[in-house]
C-alpha cells in the first residue's frame, strides 16, 4: 500500500510545526468557533439512495477531485487553524482507492492537535476496512441504515446490499468501533419500521439518530412526498415507549432522548422544525476542495485553487479567512412547496451531510 505521508512534507506531520501552522483560530462573523471539518473524499457511491441521488447520477471527472496528498494538506491546514475533529465522508468514502492511506496519515495527528477522526459510511465495504480503521485511531463510525428489510433496502438504495451492510456493522463492532446508526425518516417508506430499527440497534448496543430529509439536489422523487417530520415520529414512539430528554450534546444539531424500554439513546436531527445554527461549529469541504461553510447555503470558497497556487500556505490561510466572513448566520431550508426546485442545487453526496 502507498503511504501518502511519504509524499507529504515533514512539516505537515509534526506537532510543533512552523509559525504559519499555528495561525489564528477560525472564528466567524457571528463569533462561532470552528472546530469540526467534514471532508468529502469522493462524490462516488456504490448505492443510489432515492433521497440522495438519481439512478443515473453524473459523477465528477477524476481529475477534478483532490488527490490524497491534497486532501491531507488541506486537513492539516484546518487542524493548524483549530479544527480538532474530522469526519471523512462522501459519496461513499470507502469506495475511494487507497483511502486507508489518508486515515493512516491523519491518524498520526491524533493525540496532538486532532482529537477525533471518524467517518460516515454506508458500511457496504466496512467488513474489509474495520480493523484498519481501528488501527489508524478511528474510535467511532456513523453508519447510515434506513431499513432492516432486505427488499425495502434494495428498493430504497436501488442495490441489494443489506447482507453486506450487516456484515460491515458486525465487523465494526468486532473491531471495537463504537457505532451510531443514522436513519432518514421517509414518509410511506420506513415510517412503520422505525421503532423496530431503533429496538434492534439498541439491542446491539448502537445509538441511533433519525434525520429529516433535506431538499438538496434533484432526485427522481418529489421531496415533499419523502418528508416525514420527526415530531410526528416522536409522538408515535411515545405511544409505546417512555422518552426522556437527555442533555447530552455531540456539539452538533442532534437533540437526544433516552428510551426506558430499550435502554438506548435516540437522537433527532430536525433541520425543518428546529434550527440549531447558532451553535454551528463546522465546515464542509467537497472532494474537489470547495469549502461550503453552510450545508443549507451556496456560499463557497475554492480551496483547490489555493492548494494548487504558487503559495499554497498563504492562499489557503486567506481562503479560510474568507470562509469565516461568508459563513451565513443560518440555513433557509424550506419543505413546504410541492414541485419546488431544491433549496440547494448540489446533492448531499457532494458535501457528505
Ligand atoms: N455514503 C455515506 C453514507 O450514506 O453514510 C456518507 C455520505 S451520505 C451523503 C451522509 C448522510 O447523508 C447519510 O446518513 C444519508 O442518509 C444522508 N443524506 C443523504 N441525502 C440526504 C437528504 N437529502 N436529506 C437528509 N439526509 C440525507
Ligand atoms: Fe450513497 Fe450515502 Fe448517498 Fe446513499 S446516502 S447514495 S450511501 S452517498
Amino acid at each position: 500500500m502507498n503511504d501518502v505521508t511519504h509524499r507529504i512534507p515533514d512539516l505537515l506531520l509534526i506537532d510543533d510545526a512552523p509559525a504559519a501552522a499555528k495561525a489564528a483560530p477560525l472564528v466567524d462573523a457571528f463569533q462561532r468557533r470552528i472546530s469540526y471539518l467534514r471532508l468529502s473524499v469522493t462524490d462516488r457511491c456504490d448505492l443510489r439512495c432515492t433521497y440522495c441521488m438519481p439512478e443515473r447520477m453524473t459523477f465528477l471527472p477524476k481529475r477534478e477531485v483532490l488527490t490524497l496528498e491534497e486532501l491531507f494538506e488541506l486537513a492539516n491546514g484546518l487542524i493548524d487553524r483549530g479544527v480538532t475533529k474530522i469526519r471523512i465522508t462522501g459519496g461513499e468514502p470507502l469506495v475511494r482507492r487507497d483511502i486507508m492511506d489518508l486515515f493512516t496519515a491523519l491518524g498520526r495527528r491524533l493525540g496532538h492537535d486532532l482529537k477525533e477522526l471518524t467517518l460516515t459510511t454506508n458500511a457496504t465495504q466496512l467488513a474489509s476496512y474495520a480493523d484498519g480503521l481501528a488501527k489508524a485511531g478511528v474510535e467511532r463510525v456513523n453508519i447510515s441504515l434506513d431499513t432492516l428489510d432486505r427488499a425495502r433496502f434494495a428498493e430504497l438504495t436501488r442495490r441489494d446490499a443489506l447482507p453486506q451492510v450487516l456484515s460491515g456493522i458486525a465487523a465494526a463492532r468486532d473491531a471495537g468501533l463504537k457505532i451510531k446508526l443514522n436513519a432518514v425518516a421517509l414518509r410511506g417508506v420506513n415510517e412503520e419500521e422505525l421503532s423496530d430499527l431503533i429496538a434492534w440497534a439498541h439491542s446491539q448496543g448502537h445509538e441511533v439518530t433519525l434525520i429529516e430529509v433535506m431538499p438538496l439536489g434533484d432526485v427522481e422523487e418529489e421531496r415533499l412526498d419523502q418528508y416525514l417530520p420527526l415530531d410526528t415520529v416522536r409522538s408515535r414512539l411515545e405511544e409505546c415507549w417512555t422518552l426522556t430528554d437527555n442533555e447530552h450534546s455531540s456539539g452538533g444539531p442532534a437533540r437526544y432522548v433516552d428510551i426506558e424500554q430499550t435502554g438506548g439513546r435516540l437522537g433527532f436531527i430536525t433541520p425543518h422544525s428546529n434550527n440549531f445554527c447558532a451553535s454551528c461549529n463546522r465546515l464542509r469541504v467537497t472532494a474537489t476542495g470547495q469549502l461550503y461553510p453552510c450545508l443549507g447555503g451556496s456560499e463557497q470558497v475554492d480551496l483547490r485553487a489555493a492548494l494548487r497556487s504558487d503559495d499554497p500556505q498563504e492562499q489557503l490561510a486567506q481562503a479560510l479567512n474568507q470562509a469565516m466572513v461568508i459563513k451565513p448566520e443560518r440555513h433557509h431550508f424550506r419543505m413546504d412547496q410541492r414541485g419546488a426546485a431544491p433549496a440547494v442545487a448540489r446533492h448531499m453526496s457532494m458535501t457528505g451531510g
